[in-house]
């Protein structure tokens, strides 16, 4: 059966580093459900043309700050027929402020089996030059 790899990006962040180049909009407000309706829309209309899924991408833009209700909203849909192969890598971009105990459980539950976190560097002051959030301490707990 053919194979698919699926990338969501998710184009929000809280605030814009100085070095972006991605499609992305700073926002201090939750993801939009509008945002997750519309993604939902989109899989639907790709369904047809999609393949037993054995990778499956959240990048950034920033997509931690997607809540686990809506990340779960699009697994499930990807989930239905052809569906996601049981032992697929599901991969979610994280950004080291977002990163909770709490919140990564809850990925965890949800199937995301690998998290890309943003650390850029542990120098402060790279950090600041590029106009990261964290700092190298917060990386470094995330
Ligand atoms: S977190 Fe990533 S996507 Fe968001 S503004 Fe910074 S570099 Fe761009």
């Amino acid at each position: 059966m053919p194979i698919a790899s699926v990338y969501i990006h998710v184009p929000f962040c809280r605030t814009r580093c100085h070095y972006c180049d991605f499609v992305t909009r700073a926002t201090s407000d939750p993801i939009p459900d509008t945002y997750v309706d519309g993604l939902l829309r989109e899989i639907n209309r790709k369904r047809g043309h999609l393949a037993r899924i054995v990778t499956v991408f959240f990048g950034g833009g920033t997509p931690s700050l997607l809540a686990p209700a809506q990340l779960e909203q699009v697994l499930n849909r990807l989930a239905q027929q052809p569906g996601i192969c049981p032992d697929a890598e599901i991969t979610l971009e994280a950004n080291p402020d977002d990163i909770t105990e709490t919140l990564a459980r809850s990925w965890r539950e949800l199937g995301i089996n690998r998290i890309s976190i943003g650390v850029q560097s542990l120098d402060n002051r790279v950090l600041r030059y590029l106009g990261r959030r964290h700092d190298a301490d917060r990386a470094r707990r995330a």
